[in-house]
This record gives structure tokens, C-alpha cells and sequence, in this order.
């Protein structure tokens, strides 16, 4: 540990040793980035490459993995939504590629549940409109079904986009492949955000016409979006590249790490991983076994990806903190730990052991240990209202830089 903290860019940089016990965080940097990537990475940052060879080399690495005909490197999950939505309008009309975000008389309405309308940091809408397409909500927030998706289609409908995430309204939405049978009817092209799914193939199955993933998520590559789907439509996507796609194109390092995490990903040993997540879920349960106002609940993944989570649940009366006070407080300090909180309103968090380096999952039992007797120990129940704490996140970020 000692000679990892030593050789650690962070300290180098005025950083904190951040530990990420909150998943695949793009605030935090992602994930970690698999040796092989790490290495492909450097070795290819000072030589010369053919970029559309390489691109083709990451095409024929993407459709062996997801069974689709072609795929394409961009620079994150939102940039693909963009693109693929851009790809839809546009086709291969070069002249169009140029006009975009203007669409003059081309087809541009873009479908979506309003379930599906959510915000991954940025609001998935935007990034559909960017493209020039225009967003036509689906449904009420709590419930989308098929005859509203089919009579909204008209002679204007280019695309859809499903969203496949924890952050989607998880009941009374149309299922993909009902979504896709409706838009196929009518000549709609078929765009699934899979940001953050370990399954390849699955959405494809069901209809995706291009399927988009970040690489960067459970993948473990470096920062990336990754398309995958027909070949005509993966083109039309590459061919943005002469158009909005050029400020969200990715290096020739970004995508060597993507070629090779994901031909790591084929030999990635999975039940070992989760044989290690389990460890440190188990050592979480033990070590807030019987705490004051704690319940500790291992659960799946609510998208059903092959990863389980702690949910620690507060009640802040016995324990004398709230769940969020709690995750503010595992947050401070030289050590931080980042606890997964964006539902921390309802008195839980969560802890996701799938990015933590060996040893780390100790580190997190000992914090949580010394801020919950820090909370039996304090006079007052520390209770900081929630609306303060929203209000401090949005001051702090308008900061920036100071
Ligand atoms: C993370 C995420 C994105 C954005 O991915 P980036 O690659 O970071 O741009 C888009 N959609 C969903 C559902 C996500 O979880």
C-alpha cells in the first residue's frame, strides 16, 4: 500500500487517494482501466497510425464481440447517443453531415419514453438534440405503452432512443422489443443507450438497430463510446467524424484501449471478480452487524447486470445521522471514501465494491465504523436538511475553480 501511495499520480498532482465504493463514476474517473488497455495505451501513444484502419480494426473487434456487423469508437456513451441520432438524419449525405446541427427539410424527430428522459450527468435529451433531432416525449413519466409510441410516429419520425439504466422509470415502460417491432413497422431506426450493461448482445437481440456502451464503464477501457450495429448505419455513424463527430472524436490511445479491453473482456475472469466483491460485500454485513440504526442488505443489480451491491439503510433517530450526512462524512477527510447516494433521500446508501483495489474494502469498513461511533457520540442527531445539501452542491460547482 505504501509504495502504491508513494508512486501515486494523485499525491503528485495535489490530489486526494479518492476510493470509489459508488460503481462506475464518471465524476470519479470511471473505472480502473484493465493492464492490458493500460498498456496498449502507452505503446501506441508515440507511433503513427492509418486512422480509418485502425477504426477498422476496432470495428472487427466490436462485432465479434456483440455479434453485430460493424462497430465505431467515439469519445463517450453521450457523444455516441449524438452521433448515432446525427448517423439517423444525415445518412451518407456528406453535404447533410457538414449542415448538422441544421437539418433543413430531412427527417429529425426523434422518439423517446418519457421514462427515458433522464439525466447521466447531462440530460439525455440533449444529447439527441445537439444532433438536430428534435425530441418527441413518449408517454407520462410513469407509464408509456405501444399505441402512444405507434400514433406519435408520423412522416417527420427518424429514430428512437431506448435508455437502458437504473436511472430509467423501472415499471410501466414499453420492453425493447415491443419498442422496436412498433418502430420497425414504420421505417424507424432503433438507438439503445447500454452505457453502463455488461451484455453485449442482449439488446441487439431484441432490435437495437446500434447498440452504444461506454467503454469506460465495466469494460474497464479508457474513456470511450462504443457503437455497435449494422453496417450501414455504424458508416453513417463514422462518417460524422467529417461533421459534429470531429469534437467528439477519440485519439488513436483511446481506441487501442478499447480494442483491447474489450479482447480482454473475453478472457476477464468474472466468477473470481465477483468471488472478490463478495468478500468485501460480506466483511460490509459483518462489520455493521447489530450498529445502532443500520441495516445492511446485500442486493442485485436493479438493470440486471452480474454485480451486487450493500444497501445500507439509516435510521437516523437510532444511528444519529442520516444516510446523506453519512456519505458526506465518508467523503471528507485524507482518506475519502465515495459512496454510491444518489437515492440517499430515501435513508439509504449503497456500497458497489466493483472498483476497488485489493485492501481497499477494509479501509471503507474502518470509516464507516469511525463515523457511525463518531454519530453515537455526538449530543445533537447531525441532520443536514436536504435542500441545504443540494443547494451546497450547486454553489460549490458554480465555484469552480476556486
Ligand atoms: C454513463 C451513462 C451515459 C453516459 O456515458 P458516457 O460514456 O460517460 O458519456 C449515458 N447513458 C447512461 C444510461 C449512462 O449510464
Amino acid at each position: 500500500m505504501n509504495d502504491k501511495v508513494a508512486g501515486d499520480i494523485r499525491a503528485q498532482l495535489g490530489l486526494r487517494p479518492v476510493i470509489n465504493v459508488s460503481g462506475t463514476m464518471t465524476s470519479l474517473g470511471a473505472s480502473i482501466v484493465v493492464p492490458e488497455a493500460v498498456s496498449a495505451i502507452t505503446r501506441v501513444l508515440s507511433e503513427f497510425v492509418e486512422m480509418g484502419d485502425l477504426h477498422r480494426r476496432a470495428s472487427t473487434a466490436i462485432a465479434e464481440l456483440t455479434g453485430a456487423e460493424a462497430g465505431f469508437v467515439t469519445a463517450s456513451c453521450s457523444a455516441a447517443i449524438s452521433l448515432a441520432v446525427a448517423a439517423a438524419i444525415t445518412g451518407d449525405n456528406l453535404w447533410a453531415i457538414e449542415q448538422l446541427p441544421d437539418t433543413g427539410t430531412l427527417r429529425n424527430e426523434v422518439l423517446i419514453q418519457t421514462g427515458h428522459m433522464v439525466s447521466y450527468g447531462a440530460p439525455v435529451e440533449q444529447a439527441i438534440r445537439i444532433a438536430g433531432g428534435k425530441v418527441v416525449p413518449i408517454g407520462q413519466a410513469t407509464s408509456a405503452h405501444a399505441y402512444q409510441l405507434a400514433g406519435a410516429i408520423t412522416e417527420r419520425t427518424v429514430a428512437a432512443v431506448f435508455v437502458v439504466s437504473h436511472h430509467v422509470v423501472d415499471y410501466a415502460q414499453i420492453p425493447l422489443k415491443t419498442f422496436a417491432e412498433v418502430c420497425h413497422a414504420r421505417g424507424v431506426k432503433v438507438i439503445v443507450d447500454a452505457a453502463s450493461e455488461y451484455d453485449l448482445r442482449k439488446f441487439l437481440a431484441d432490435g437495437a438497430d446500434v447498440v452504444l456502451y461506454s467503454g469506460h464503464k465495466f469494460l474497464g477501457g479508457p474513456t470511450s463510446g462504443i457503437c455497435a450495429g449494422d453496417k450501414d448505419f455504424v458508416r453513417n455513424i463514422y462518417l460524422q467524424n467529417r461533421g459534429i463527430g470531429r469534437g467528439m472524436k477519440v485519439g488513436k490511445e483511446g481506441i487501442a484501449g478499447v480494442i483491447t479491453a474489450l479482447e480482454a473482456w473475453k478472457t476477464r475472469d468474472h466468477d473470481g471478480i465477483r468471488a472478490r466483491e463478495r468478500a468485501a460485500l460480506d466483511l460490509w454485513v459483518e462489520t455493521l452487524d447489530a450498529r445502532p440504526g443500520v441495516i445492511a442488505r446485500i442486493v442485485p443489480d436493479p438493470t440486471d447486470n452480474p454485480l451486487d451491491r450493500l444497501k445500507v439503510a439509516i435510521d437516523p433517530e437510532a444511528a444519529r445521522i442520516t444516510a446523506w450526512d453519512l456519505a458526506s462524512a465518508m467523503a471528507r477527510g485524507d482518506r475519502p471514501v465515495i459512496v454510491r447516494d444518489h437515492e440517499a433521500e430515501h435513508g439509504h446508501f449503497f456500497l458497489d465494491p466493483c472498483n476497488l483495489h485489493p485492501g481497499e474494502e477494509t479501509v471503507v469498513a474502518q470509516r464507516l465504523v469511525e463515523e457511525l461511533e463518531r454519530a453515537q457520540r455526538s449530543n445533537e442527531m447531525i441532520f443536514t436538511p436536504l435542500a441545504e445539501r443540494w443547494l451546497a452542491q450547486e454553489a460549490a460547482i458554480l465555484n469552480w475553480p476556486d
